[in-house]
Order: C-alpha cells, then sequence, then structure tokens
C-alpha cells in the first residue's frame, strides 16, 4: 500500500510518516520545488516536488504516484499569519486541496480507488457558541486561516457527495517537541527551559485567557493513519475534550521545569494579541473513538512535561 503525504516534514507529518511506515506503508512525501529536505525531517520516504496551487503539478505528482492513500497536511500554519497574507492562505490553505480532489479524481480508472484524508482544523468552528463542538457543529470561521480551512473541509463534503473516498479530520491543537516555536506551547516550553537554566528571567505572552483543547500530536498521527487505513469516508473531530487556558499551560511549563510562577515570571505584550481569538474550542472526538477505537494517550500535565523535558536536553 502506497501514500502520499503533502507537509510530510512539518510536526504532524513526520509522525504520520513514521506511524505509516510502521504499518507497512510504502510513504511518499511532497514538498515545494525549490526546497531541500529539512534535516531533521522524516527518513524512508520518497520526495516529490510540487507546487500545490498549480494544478499541472498536483495532476502530475498525483497521477506518478498513484497512492491508494492521499493525505493533505500541507498548509500555512499560523492562524496569526493568516491576517498579514489572507490570500496566501486561501490559495495553499483552501484552493490547492480543489486541486488535490480534482487530482485525485481523475486517476480513479481501472479500479483504482484511492482515499483522500484532509487535515482539517477547529478553527472551522471560529467563536463556537456551543462546547465540546462535534462534526455537526456550524462551521462559522472568524479568521483568514479558519475561512480557507473551512471551504477546504466543505469541498471535501461536495466531493464525496460525488461519490470520491474522501474524509475531513478536524484537528484540535495538537502538540509535541517538534512544534516550531511560533506556537505558543512551545514558545513557553522553551522560554521555561531557558529560565530554568538561569538564560532569561520571564516571557511574554499574548491572550492568556484563551481556552484550548492540547493534545499529544503523535496520537492524532496515529488517528490520521487509522482513517486512512479504515477508509472511512466521514468527519472525524481529533480531540482530547479537555480545555486548558493558555496562562494554565504556562504554569504547568514553570513547573515541570522546576520553577515557581512569582508574578513576574509570566509578562503579557498586546503585540501578542490577535484581531479575533475564540476563547474557547474543545472537541468531541466521540465518533472516532467509537467508529475507529481511537483515544489520546497522553494527558495535559504529560504533554507539557515532555516538551519542557526536550527543550532543557536541547540546552545541556
Ligand atoms: P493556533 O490555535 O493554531 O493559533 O495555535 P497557537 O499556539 O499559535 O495559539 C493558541 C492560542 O494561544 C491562541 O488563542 C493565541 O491567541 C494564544 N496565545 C497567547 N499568547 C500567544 C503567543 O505569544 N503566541 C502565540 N502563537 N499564541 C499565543
Amino acid at each position: 500500500m502506497r501514500a502520499l503525504i503533502t507537509g510530510a516534514d512539518g510536526q504532524t507529518g513526520s509522525y504520520l510518516v513514521e506511524a505509516l511506515r510502521l504499518r507497512g506503508w510504502d510513504v511518499h512525501g511532497v514538498r515545494r520545488p525549490t526546497s531541500e529536505p529539512s534535516p531533521t525531517g522524516p527518513t524512508g520516504i520518497r520526495w516529490h516536488g510540487a507546487d500545490l496551487t498549480a494544478f499541472t503539478d498536483v495532476r502530475d505528482v498525483v497521477a506518478r504516484v498513484r497512492a491508494d492513500l492521499v493525505v493533505n497536511l500541507a498548509a500555512v500554519s499560523s492562524v496569526a499569519r493568516s491576517w498579514d497574507e489572507p490570500v496566501e492562505a486561501a490559495l495553499v490553505n483552501g484552493a490547492a486541496v480543489a486541486n488535490m480532489l480534482d487530482a485525485v479524481l481523475e486517476t480513479r480508472r481501472d479500479g483504482h480507488e484511492p482515499h483522500f484524508v484532509q487535515a482539517s482544523s477547529a478553527e472551522i468552528f471560529g467563536d463556537p457558541s456551543s462546547s465540546p463542538q462535534d462534526e455537526s457543529t456550524a462551521v462559522a470561521p472568524t479568521n483568514p486561516y479558519g475561512a480557507a480551512k473551512a471551504y477546504a473541509h466543505l469541498l471535501v463534503g461536495a466531493y464525496r457527495a460525488r461519490g470520491l473516498s474522501a474524509s475531513s479530520v478536524i484537528l484540535y491543537n495538537h502538540e509535541s517537541p517538534r512544534r516550531p516555536p511560533s506556537f505558543v506551547t512551545r514558545k513557553i516550553t522553551s522560554a521555561a527551559a531557558r529560565m530554568a537554566r538561569g538564560l532569561q528571567d520571564s516571557m511574554t505572552l499574548g491572550n492568556l485567557d484563551a481556552r484550548r483543547d492540547w493534545g499529544w500530536a503523535p496520537d492524532y498521527a496515529e488517528a490520521i493513519a487509522l482513517v486512512g487505513e479504515a477508509r472511512a469516508a466521514s468527519d472525524f473531530v481529533i480531540a482530547t475534550g479537555e480545555a486548558h487556558s493558555v496562562h494554565d499551560f504556562a504554569r504547568a511549563a514553570l513547573r515541570a521545569a522546576g520553577l515557581d510562577e512569582d508574578g513576574r515570571s509570566i509578562r503579557t505584550d498586546p503585540a501578542f494579541l490577535r484581531p479575533t481569538d475564540a476563547p474557547l474550542l474543545v472537541g468531541d472526538a466521540s465518533r472516532i473513538r467509537r467508529e475507529l477505537g481511537w483515544a489520546p494517550t497522553k494527558g495535559f500535565q504529560d504533554i507539557v512535561t515532555a516538551m519542557v523535558e526536550a527543550d532543557l536536553a536541547a540546552l545541556d
């Protein structure tokens, strides 16, 4: 069985490559034609260059690899940056998915029936009026990132209605030591590690009250592998069901680094606030638990501790 993964060298992509290879899949990855494979990226994978916003590139790579499973993880991943570059978010997180679905549809001949999995996002729900959210919650994004992801999410449904085997995994925030420091969790854990080593004396964040459902990225890669293998053409929320505030995360990280919060250790700067920011996103993953037997393996404190320990080890 062969899988084609876009965004294979990102956080979740690298874990997904590992999960699929362990299951015996032949894994192919797509990266930008001009970029070199990252030295810290996944191994044992065949790379193909393609600009996902160019239909001919997408059609060529999808036809050449003729994968049984196509997973689209490539995205402009920063919600904050999507306000500065809304067109790029629309092209990469939205239009590129139309290219992929159309290209996958074209390869359906001679009995070849690929399954397509789209990495959707909790951001498609915007600022939801009820919690937890599930697959039937209204799609009502409140930022350009979420709007582009919402378009892609709805398009997956349209191609599914047309007969394509296609799924959307609605991923809540998922973290690990491989998370880039542009995300708040890794920003916090690397700051806590540096504070523990005396390299800085505080961390500066934006909205401390935002509450998010933070899961362990390898668990989310496992969920994607399960959905891909099961060829379950459906939407699935992937979440832990537990929400914690940014402030809780920062306090837990300081504790894991052996520090006390002393009133000066966590600072705020309005420069890190966003034009819109949902106060609470928390998911109900009952469907994937029930239908595919998925469950998260790491709780909140264990995720924070694993990330802080990795950041401390990187300083030693
Ligand atoms: P996102 O949910 O994909 O945007 O992931 P982030 O980790 O970037 O942001 C999660 C939450 O943390 C959002 O509600 C942010 O507003 C909040 N947050 C608070 N301070 C910061 C900060 O300094 N950096 C980032 N990236 N987010 C912050």
